[in-house]
């Protein structure tokens, strides 16, 4: 018997589908353990090789309640189309408990697609619907979302907003967001 010979390509083709950019985000019970779990959760969506989560962050809560938040973002790669793709979000979510009994409460998890089909620097789809923005209207202007995205993507350019670098430096300006790293 022979041993089948690997294509010469196998390797070295990017995995099918697209490059993704998720935030996520919790203030209830142990935020960061919840945040923990939710990274396993989203490694199970990502093509092989392709997930990579930043460092989590604390950061004060922004047109919400309660405790401080814990923050991080994940990439990875995935063959879902973006509404499917939040969908199997939503599916976490509702997995760690979450209820949404009114606008910005308080929140066991929340997980947004921040940007879809990022390639290289440039970063991906625009679209709006009545389920879906992309990119998530928010994540130019939240310390709690650059912060890690900037660890993840540091030349980034969010698309119709400007670098990554540049959004994040204009965030830290504002005394009203406060972002800290508390663990790798
Ligand atoms: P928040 O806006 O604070 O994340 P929710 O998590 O309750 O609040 O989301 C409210 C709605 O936002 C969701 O039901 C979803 O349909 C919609 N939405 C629009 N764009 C996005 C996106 N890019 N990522 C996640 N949800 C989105
Ligand atoms: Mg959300």
């Amino acid at each position: 018997m022979t041993t089948p010979t690997p294509s010469p390509t196998a390797t070295s083709e990017p995995a099918p589908g697209a490059t993704v950019f998720v935030g996520l985000g919790a203030n209830l019970g142990d935020a960061r353990a919840t945040l923990r779990d939710a990274l396993t959760a989203l490694r199970a969506l990502a093509a092989p090789g392709s997930f990579a989560a930043s460092s989590l962050y604390a950061s004060a809560p922004v047109d919400s309640s309660g405790p401080d938040y814990v923050n991080a973002v994940a990439r990875l790669r995935t063959a879902l189309a973006p509404h499917a793709l939040l969908d199997a979000l939503q599916a976490i979510e509702q997995r760690f408990g979450r209820e949404r009994p009114y606008r910005n409460a308080p929140r066991t998890l929340d997980l947004d697609v921040l940007l879809f089909g990022v390639e290289g620097d440039r970063g991906g789809l625009a679209l709006a619907d009545e389920r879906l923005v992309l990119p998530h209207p928010r994540a130019a202007r939240r310390g709690f979302v650059l912060a890690p995205l900037a660890e993840l993507w540091p030349l980034g350019e969010i698309p119709g907003a400007g670098r990554v670098a540049d959004l994040l430096a204009d965030a830290r300006r504002d005394p009203a967001q406060r972002v800290e790293r508390v663990a790798a």
